[in-house]
């Protein structure tokens, strides 16, 4: 959810005289998308710009708002959408299989605008507390790069694409050369200071459907989609010679960088992981500031 853009709720419901209602209560504060049926809702949360919260009717021809809230949560990528029911069904039955089936709140036709904002408000600030909360668990404090934990759980989603698509994955460690001759002649401030600076660089030169994460004290790794060994190899050293250039608080600072791509045999990121491990003890071993692969 962005900070500044009004968050986006999207109405669903057959009757376009309920989604004026609805859209009247909200639109001030909010960015009214509309939806007429349990399919478009589907194909909004697939195509559209994400939702931060849907109003979803029941009883709607073709896919009721029971099916359609259950196929929203069974999708990692819309399970933290809230979803509030409004029906005009107002027996307990009805509440209880909504909230059963994941619903955050119900709301009852017809609707008093108050209550709606009211409710609307309530749940909107409860996922920006979650997202927020998600985001600092994920994002290693110093750097403000991803950490380890995300790193781990991104990983196996995109290794589980790429066999999918046949597409190549790579991945590679780097360490900063001599580090601790910095934290020592420097001091541990100017320390820190170079490692964000690091990090702001391979945030930088990192694409979209990468992922760079903090690994441990000063080792980063890098997730290359769609990316062989060769190609991986190549942004190693482009990586490891923009970083050579970089003298962050006018210091040389130099990496060595291991290299290794995903192979059929891998069950999981860990024997990436410790293959590109070895080719950066072979880096390190060969004299430092260089790429080695596995
Ligand atoms: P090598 O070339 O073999 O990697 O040598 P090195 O000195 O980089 O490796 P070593 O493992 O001996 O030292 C790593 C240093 O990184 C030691 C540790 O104090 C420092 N370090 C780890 N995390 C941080 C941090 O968050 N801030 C600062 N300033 N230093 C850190
Ligand atoms: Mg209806
Ligand atoms: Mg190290
Ligand atoms: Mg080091």
């Amino acid at each position: 959810m962005s900070e500044t853009a009004k968050p986006v709720v999207l109405i669903v419901d057959d009757a376009p005289s309920n989604i004026q209602v609805l859209a009247a209560c909200l639109k001030e504060h909010y960015q009214i998308k509309v939806a007429t049926s349990g399919e478009d809702c589907l194909g909004f949360i697939a195509h559209g710009p994400k939702p931060d919260l849907i109003l979803l009717d029941i009883e709607m021809p073709g896919m009721d708002g029971y099916q359609v809230c259950q196929r929203i949560q069974q999708d990692s990528q819309s399970s933290d959408i809230p979803v509030i029911f409004v029906t005009a069904r107002d027996e307990d039955r009805n509440e209880e299989m909504g909230l059963q089936l994941g619903a955050v709140d119900y709301i009852a036709k017809p609707v008093k605008p108050a209550i709606v904002l009211a409710r609307v408000n309530t749940h909107i600030t409860l996922k920006k507390q979650r997202d927020m909360l998600r985001e600092i668990a994920l994002r290693d404090q110093l750097t403000g790069l991803y950490n380890r934990h995300y790193l781990l759980e991104a990983a196996a989603q995109k290794i589980a694409e790429s066999r999918r698509h046949s597409s190549p994955v790579s991945l590679l460690i780097m360490d900063i050369d001599h580090f601790k001759q910095v934290n020592d002649q420097q001091g541990h401030l100017i320390g820190d200071s170079v490692l964000k600076h690091v990090a702001t660089e391979l945030a930088d030169q990192c694409r979209r459907e990468d992922i760079a994460a903090r690994f441990g004290g000063e080792e980063f790794v890098m997730l290359l989609c769609q990316c062989d060994l060769n190609a991986s190899k190549q942004k190693a050293e482009q990586l490891r010679l923009a970083l050579e250039q970089l003298k962050p608080e006018g210091l040389l600072v130099t990496v060595s960088i291991g290299v290794t791509q995903l192979q059929n045999s891998d069950s999981n990121i860990d024997q990436l992981i410790e293959r590109a491990d070895q080719a950066l003890y072979k880096a390190k071993e060969q004299g430092r500031n260089r790429v080695e692969s596995f």
